[in-house]
């Protein structure tokens, strides 16, 4: 076994439901803009001619259920609820039916973001790393198998903040379905087991502050919390 200069971190995992054994996360990519009325709130429109991404450090992955203290380097965090599905097989140039088949489960999710820092990075023609790659902002919940979840139709997903609702749409509104974002991501990458996809967030994102209780879900799936705690 390879020394180690200091002790590595545990690679983070997932509860899949049904299963023991967790799911130990590699790579965390995120789908802009998949939402027309989102990508309208944002100023934007979506890009028909292909999807695009942005990644998260898999050790910025946290469970449902957690308390964290409102980031460093903000003063407007949003919240946006996502859909998120989780490889099961490998994916590299794949077709539509090898993509299907490659799916393993879907959870809900939130991809939480300095929206003042990422708009530098909009305003600048920079990098989103500081604006998404945020420490504890990716907020998951235990998986559903793909067989028992089904289709991804028209289930609702929503998002509340202190139980008053933020975001309602249903999974039908996504522009880019799961299988042909991961055929035109396997374009990029050697995906494979480990790797999870956030499908980006319906129209409704907005500023959470200290004290906040966000509550989200959707129809099928295990819900997820996220409680805000003071800065530190
Ligand atoms: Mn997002």
């Amino acid at each position: 076994m390879t020394a180690h200069l200091f002790d590595a971190p545990a690679l983070p995992t997932i509860e899949i439901k049904g299963e023991d054994a967790k799911y130990p996360l590699r790579r965390i990519f995120c789908v802009g803009r998949n939402y027309v009325a989102h990508a309208k709130e944002m100023g934007g429109e979506v890009d028909r001619e292909a999807p695009w991404y942005f990644t998260k450090s898999a050790f910025h992955a946290i469970p449902t259920g957690s308390s964290r203290p409102y980031p460093p380097g903000t003063a407007n965090y949003h919240h946006e609820m996502e859909l998120a599905f989780a490889m099961g097989a490998p994916a590299f140039r794949a077709t539509a039916d090898e993509a299907a088949s490659a799916i393993y489960a879907y959870g809900s999710a939130l991809d939480m973001t300095r929206r003042d820092r990422q708009q530098d990075g909009k305003d600048n023609r920079r990098p989103w790393s500081l604006g998404k790659d945020v420490e504890g902002a990716a907020v998951l919940s235990p998986m559903t198998k793909a067989s028992e979840f089904g289709a991804v139709a028209n289930q609702r997903i929503h998002l509340s903040v202190n139980g008053e609702i933020r975001q309602n749409a249903t999974l039908a509104e996504m522009v880019w379905s799961c299988t042909e974002v991961i055929v035109h991501l396997s374009q990029y990458y050697h995906l494979a087991p480990g790797d999870i996809i956030l499908t980006g967030t319906p129209a409704g994102v907005g500023p959470v502050v200290a004290g906040d209780v966000l509550e989200g879900g959707i129809d099928g799936l295990d819900p997820i919390s996220l409680t805000l705690t003071d800065a530190e």
